[in-house]
């Protein structure tokens, strides 16, 4: 159930919106006053917000640039003006849609669930996203196990990765070699720390442009290895 906010200062008309919107199973709240409107919409918990423009408190277009700055959720303007600039201004405050009144409250709905799933697959799309790591112009995408340096692919063993890929996700922090031993080679049982000092120093020959005064693996003299964010 999407839980959408109102905020409209005329009561007949919110209150038809509501009921449309309830009728097909949303869940609505309403609110009759810009600035208190604002505050709900950027601290509440909405996935949609149908926003008149001419409100008490705040106007629709600073609430909308409001939201803007914090949410990507679906806003549907909701207004009696019916200039095409107005349309384009509020378009360009980041709205999503514009409806002039008087309008059909199935419209309303109509576009509401089609906004809704329009942002349902964009969020789901980005969750199905690669875990990737950039910095500078190191990738390392940890779902596929690819490096690649400035675009340029480079292969890696699959210790070497899980080297990369701990200290990457571990930045600005000091890892002594017995510990990176422990965290990556402890299962094997096999090797000693010196096997650290050799796994570097074939990482910083791939991702490093100059190996003698590397950017990304930094030596702590005494103490260890640390990747520099
Ligand atoms: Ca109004």
């Amino acid at each position: 159930m999407s839980r959408i906010l109102i905020i409209e200062d005329e009561v007949a008309i919110a209150d038809l919106e509501k009921d449309y919107l309830e009728m097909s199973g949303h869940k609505v709240e309403l609110c009759f006053d810009g600035a208190e409107g604002a505050e709900l919409a950027t601290n509440g918990d909405f996935n949609l917000v149908i926003l008149d423009l001419m409100l008490p408190g705040m106007d629709g277009y600073d609430i909308c640039r409001k939201i803007r700055a914090v949410k990507d959720i679906p806003i549907i303007i909701v207004s009696a003006k019916k200039e095409e600039i107005d349309k384009i201004y509020g378009l360009g405050m980041g709205a999503d849609d514009y409806m002039t009144k008087p309008f059909s409250p199935s419209e309303l709905v109509a576009r509401v669930k089609a906004h809704l799933s329009r942002y349902d697959r964009l969020v789901g799309a980005n969750r199905e996203q690669n875990d990737v790591i950039e910095i500078r112009g190191l990738r390392i995408d940890k779902t596929a196990r690819r490096v690649f340096v400035d675009g340029e692919e480079k292969s890696f063993t699959t210790k070497e990765f899980d080297l990369l890929y701990f200290l990457a996700s571990h930045p600005n922090k000091v890892f002594t070699r017995e510990d990176l031993f422990k965290e990556i080679w402890a299962q094997d049982m096999v090797g000693d720390i010196a096997t650290v000092t050799v796994h570097i120093k074939k990482i910083r020959e791939k991702i490093e442009t100059n190996t003698s005064n590397p950017d990304y693996i930094e030596t702590i003299w005494g103490v260890g290895y640390r990747f520099r964010m």
